[in-house]
């Protein structure tokens, strides 16, 4: 996983002058047309053809990120549609169905936890890989919550926020150490705080873990979880999908009421964001 690439600042000026010509001029077009807006098929499945759903643009006009790098590149390899034009419009959804909960925690829930499936939803929405590509993936999170939380990762993805996954903990097992050595994003998990018997904020679908590699649970001892983001607890470094203090990341979750781990005193969970702040 190399960070971004440093070479590309040179012709970003030139870059961010045209797409502030698109932006302004409207002479893109393309936000929007023709289903050639996202890359096709790499890896984990882009195409997008949702069912029944509610969709959710959050924002409007196409921004080159304001982060780090990647605006307009063209994908590596020449296939697809060069990414020159417009930003990809964000495609997410909350999907409905009575099962399509229940169907995806068959790990990650049992009976006797604090919520239910049918409190649940799915979340299905784009996000930017660390490929620098678009990507579909899916979150579970409380039905209170699902709604903003679909805003927040719209502008995360305007933003060009890099996640390196986004898959249920399911694909797991639930098992939160393999899904946090494998840098997955993920919501619901009915499982108790580590080294504790009280549930934990992702056992009622109100907490986040995000790039958690990068992000790691380091204890006031010095302890960090996973072992394998050690590198990551140096919260100066500055790589791909690290969130820093006040940060597009935290900015947006702060808009939708949840609050980032990378705030608290003593232990720091800087993965961790929740609509009650533990
Ligand atoms: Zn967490």
């Amino acid at each position: 996983m190399k960070p971004t690439l440093p070479p590309l600042k040179r012709c970003l000026p030139p870059l961010l002058l045209i797409l502030a010509c698109l932006a302004m001029a409207g002479c893109g077009t393309t936000n929007g047309g023709s289903g050639g807006a996202a890359p096709p098929g790499a890896g984990d499945g882009t195409a997008v053809k949702s069912g029944s759903t509610t969709q959710a643009a959050p924002g409007g006009q196409a921004a080159p990120g304001t982060q780090a790098g990647p605006a307009g590149q063209a994908a590596p390899g020449g296939q697809g549609p060069a990414s020159v034009e417009a930003a990809p419009r964000f495609r997410g959804s909350i999907v409905t169905g009575r099962d399509a909960v229940r169907k995806r925690v068959r790990y990650s829930w049992r009976r006797g936890c604090p919520v239910g499936p049918v409190e649940l939803r799915l979340l299905r929405a784009d996000y930017w890989g660390f490929d620098k590509r678009v990507h579909q993936g899916e979150l579970i999170v409380h039905r209170d919550h699902a709604r903003r939380i679909l805003v927040v990762l719209g502008k995360l993805f305007k933003a060009r926020y890099p996640i390196q996954r986004l898959k249920l903990v399911d694909a797991y097992r639930a098992d939160d150490d393999r899904s946090m050595a494998a840098n997955n994003t993920s919501g619901f998990n009915c499982r108790r705080v580590s080294g504790s018997s009280s549930w934990s904020e992702h056992a009622f679908g109100r907490a986040i873990d995000l790039n958690p590699l990068r992000n790691p649970y380091v204890t006031r001892g010095g302890r960090v979880s996973p072992p394998a983001g050690r590198p990551y607890a140096n919260r100066a470094r500055r790589a791909a999908g690290m969130i820093h203090a006040n940060d597009v990341v935290v900015r947006a979750f702060a808009a939708a009421g949840w609050r980032w781990g990378g705030y608290w005193s003593g232990s720091r969970d800087y993965q961790h964001f929740s609509s009650t702040g533990r």
